[in-house]
């Protein structure tokens, strides 16, 4: 099972928009650009909504059969570990093994040193056909990458076999993920990394390195985009030569966990597969939820009033509810608007403040950073939701699906 050269990683909480997801995928391949939707939601956004992998199966399936779509398509397992890997065995395709925990984790002596032998022929100088300069590999390099690396690939060994003992061999696409944590990985990391994963045997078609700058959820990067083109560019390069140097599938290729929305390096992104023609994978966030409460805002009535509900209960369940995103969230406290404030909004200047429009005089990054980690809210309201996402589908629909169209594939790919 292989993924083709360009997917994305759609996040849908809750379930609904599968369809009008899908509708920006079809669109996108009338304009010539095949990218392969994968449906990717985690163990704590299951928990947090109650749902379960099955459903995010039955939703993908649903939708490629309302639309008679004919390209392939894939259920991503994300983040997970071997801990919680057993309940997406079955209703997963493709599995984002989740190491991240285990970096800094120190392996044996023994396992340190046989890998420091088996990388012999790199000490010194490690040319990278592309890269101008060559990186510089003193001994003591490589023992260190081994300390802090070593253990985290074992560990995606280890959830690889009991995922392939259970699937069996080809009949998933794995990707290895390292992105939550502070510290970049840099290109020279990601080629040890690399020959970690080949060595414990793992066909790895996606790799999830962590990239120098912020990727707030739901909001624009935050950092140098230069100094992530260039890094960028070098674990393209880096990856390249990775897969000829140590036998990996020759489709590898980045995914990054973009929290969605990074439209500043989105450009870059874009030029730079094209100029070595590389495949890019790109997870969007659980942005989608965010579309839905922008289109029961412009719905108005009860739908704009449970919009504002959400915010002004999310205003009050600050710490709760960014204590798991605390990474990857920075909300300015004297930037969000009082729920006095609120209450007087009409749904196009809810629907303005929301909306990822960068520039818009309206738009609120801090108010909408809130509302992306508050959707646990709408979780609570249950049927009440619903209900209305049901009753406001064609609204809602057209929001999520211009979202997708107009401000991520397009600035991803030549649409
Ligand atoms: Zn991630």
């Amino acid at each position: 099972m292989r993924i083709g050269k360009y997917s994305l990683g759609i996040g849908d909480r809750f379930g609904h928009q599968g369809e009008a997801q899908l509708r920006a995928i079809i669109s996108a391949a009338a304009g010539g650009v095949n990218i392969v939707p994968v449906w990717n939601k985690s163990n704590r956004e299951h928990s947090y909504i109650h749902s379960k992998p099955d459903d995010t199966r039955v939703e993908a399936d649903a939708a490629v059969q309302a639309l008679s779509y004919q390209g392939s398509y894939f259920v991503d397992a994300d983040h997970i570990n071997r801990s919680n890997v057993q309940g997406f065995i079955l209703a997963s395709d493709f599995f984002t093994l989740d190491v991240a925990g285990k970096i800094g984790t120190r392996s044996s002596d023994e396992e340190i040193a046989a890998f420091i032998t088996s990388c012999n022929k790199y000490f010194g100088v490690l040319s990278i056909p592309g890269i101008l300069d060559p990186f510089e590999i003193p001994d003591q390099l490589i023992s260190v990458i081994a300390e802090k690396f070593l253990a985290a690939i074992a560990e995606a060994g280890k959830i690889y076999s009991l995922i392939k003992d259970q699937k069996g061999a080809g009949h998933f696409v794995t990707e290895v993920s390292m992105d939550e944590v502070e510290v970049p990985q840099t290109p020279v990391e990601l080629f040890f990394i690399l020959k970690m994963i080949a060595d414990q045997g793992i066909p790895v078609q996606t790799i999830a390195p962590k990239f120098t700058g912020r990727f707030n959820k739901g909001v624009n990067y935050v950092g140098d985009v230069a100094q992530f083109a260039l890094e960028f560019e070098e674990d393209v390069l880096v990856i390249d030569y990775a897969v000829k140097e140590f036998g990996l599938p020759d489709n590898l290729k980045l995914s990054v966990h973009s929290g969605s929305d990074k439209f500043s390096i989105y450009p870059e992104i874009s030029r730079i597969i094209k100029k070595y023609d590389k495949g890019i994978h790109v997870k969007t966030a659980g942005t989608t939820w965010l579309e839905e409460v922008i289109g029961l805002a412009l719905a108005g009535g009860e739908a704009l009033d449970l919009a504002k509900h959400f915010y002004i209960a999310a205003l009050g369940r600050q710490e709760e509810l960014c204590a798991p995103y605390a990474d990857v969230i920075d909300i300015r406290q004297d930037e969000l608007p009082s729920p006095d404030e609120v209450l007087q909004w009409g749904n196009e200047k809810f629907a303005n403040t929301l909306r990822h429009i960068p520039g818009h005089p309206d738009y609120n990054p801090n108010f909408r950073q809130l509302i992306h980690v508050g959707y646990k809210i709408a979780a609570e309201s249950g049927e009440k939701y619903t209900a209305l996402l049901e009753k406001h589908h064609e609204i809602i629909g057209k929001c999520v699906e211009e979202n997708l169209y107009d401000r991520h594939l397009k600035r991803l790919f030549d649409l």
